[in-house]
């Protein structure tokens, strides 16, 4: 017992180079991390970005005093979703947790308490996309290996709840209707796991939502809370 807590204490002296702590409370609502979201997006999908927050000013006064990031956003990995890009903002401004199919495994799940606990941002937005690999490969039961298995456990239940749901959907129909599952099974993740977030939500501190990328044309479609969330935050099991 008495190594572990050396290793415990040990792991907390080396960790404390880094910034765990909250950069200050955010004065923005929810509303307006909405809004900022939908009006950086409208302006990509228009060919109307203004490049927000760029520059060597902002990269300067971010790194001298912290961050403040306005939303976190758990989005797929693949090369064609640069989540600052596709909603027009910069350095500073979104936390955003990325990984193959966008699942909420235990890391992600984790990054997101960070965010949304100790830098406090007012809003998480998971982020599907059109034409997701990771979801198309569990949807067609490709053979997953390595440290993808995880990833495609995650991502299982979700291709059930689309088969279950549309039962003569296949081909691409079942893939679409998986990626729009995966974004609730992802939210229903963070929430059955993470009491943290729950308590955020409750508290009116912070808004969960669904959205949908679209890759060819760049749009953002919106899906709204978790339709099952009113039930997953007075789960008494967590
Ligand atoms: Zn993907």
């Amino acid at each position: 017992m008495k190594t572990r807590v050396a290793i415990l204490t040990t792991v907390m002296i080396l960790c404390a180079g880094f910034d765990w702590a909250a950069s200050g409370a955010l004065a923005m609502s929810a509303d307006e991390a909405m809004s900022l979201l939908k009006e950086g997006n409208a302006r990509y999908v228009s060919s109307r970005a203004q490049y927000p927050n760029q520059g060597v000013d902002r990269r300067n006064s971010t790194a001298t005093k912290g961050q403040e990031p306005f939303a976190t956003i758990l989005s797929c990995s693949d090369s064609r979703v640069p989540v600052e890009v596709l909603f027009d903002r910069g350095v500073g401004d979104l936390f955003v947790v990325r990984v193959a199919g966008n699942v909420a495994n235990v890391d992600q799940t984790g990054s997101i308490e960070f965010a949304v606990d100790h830098l406090g941002t007012p809003v998480l937005v998971v982020l599907g996309h059109t034409k997701c690999g990771a979801v198309a490969a569990v949807a067609q039961g490709a053979e997953l290996r390595g440290n993808i298995i995880p990833i495609g456990k995650a991502i299982c239940p979700a291709v059930a709840t689309a088969r279950k749901n549309n039962p003569s959907a296949t081909g691409e129909t079942l893939v679409n209707e998986a990626i729009k599952a995966n974004v609730w099974q992802a939210i229903e993740d963070v929430f059955r796991t993470s009491p943290i977030t729950v308590d955020r939500v409750k508290s009116g501190k912070l808004k969960v939502e669904g959205a949908l990328y679209d890759i060819d044309t760049g749009l953002v479609t919106w899906m709204g809370p978790d339709p099952k969330q009113d039930k997953l935050l007075s789960d008494k099991t967590r």
